[in-house]
């Protein structure tokens, strides 16, 4: 498991929101897994310092992926104005993404599913058998152009891991919507649990916990209303 989702779902505990923030970042960690296994056995590499793929780029994500970047930006990040950008038009390019930054995604041990399996992972075509395609952003062609394996190969596909995320939301495939909205509206429930909770904003002798009070400003209105 990567230790700043760790540190989510420790603070969240066996509550209803723990609980769902847990078995996501344990399929995230199931997909680090497999996508690295997958990438290392067939010569697959992003080009170093890329990241095309978030410039034009929304992704849609879930309800329980949209809870566990609130969490990651509310509690771990404490950045208000990356909060405050979710607000702001920005050309159809990602929030999250920081071109000046050298690695980006500025939630990236949080990235939602898409993320993790662009040019990373195969998809499944209608007669069963899996296709990977390089990423057409690849200049340095540091993928191959195309691999293709036979129904019961065994290569894990885009859509089964979207099964298993979808199931965390009931199985309900169409409760996704583009980041900004679904994690402006993830905000205001998780700061409100967190509040609950005696999480934010909570006297702490740990140093290191700077977690910001509950004025909720960091949770704005959400645009889809
Ligand atoms: S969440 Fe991160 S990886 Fe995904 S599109 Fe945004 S910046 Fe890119
Ligand atoms: S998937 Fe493509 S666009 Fe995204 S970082 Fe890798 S090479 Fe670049």
């Amino acid at each position: 498991m990567d230790c700043e989702r760790d540190k989510i779902v420790e603070i969240f505990g066996d509550s209803s929101l723990g609980e769902c923030l847990g078995e996501l970042s344990g399929i995230y960690s199931q997909i680090e897994s497999e996508t690295d296994d997958f990438c290392r056995s067939h010569n697959i590499h992003c080009t170093g310092g890329c990241g095309t793929c978030c410039e034009h780029f929304v992704p849609d994500i879930t309800p329980a992926e949209a809870k566990l970047v609130a969490a990651y930006l509310l509690l771990v990040k404490k950045d208000i104005e990356l909060i405050n950008r979710l607000q702001q038009p920005n050309g159809g390019q990602c929030p999250l993404y920081d071109r000046d930054n050298p690695f980006h995604c500025q939630v990236y041990p949080v990235r939602p599913l898409i993320c993790r399996l662009f040019g990373q992972c195969a998809s499944r075509m209608k007669d069963g058998t899996a296709v990977f395609h390089r990423c057409k952003f690849d200049g340095g062609r540091n993928m191959p152009e195309e691999l293709v394996f036979g129904p019961d190969s065994g290569v894990r596909t885009m859509d089964e891991y979207g099964i298993q995320i979808h199931a965390l939301d009931s199985g309900n495939s169409d409760t996704t919507e583009d980041l900004d909205i679904a994690v402006t509206k993830a905000l205001n429930e998780v700061a409100m649990v967190a509040s609950y909770m005696g999480i934010l904003g909570r006297p702490s002798n740990d140093d290191d916990d700077s977690t910001p009070t509950p004025t909720p400003t960091p949770t704005p209105t959400p645009q889809a209303s």
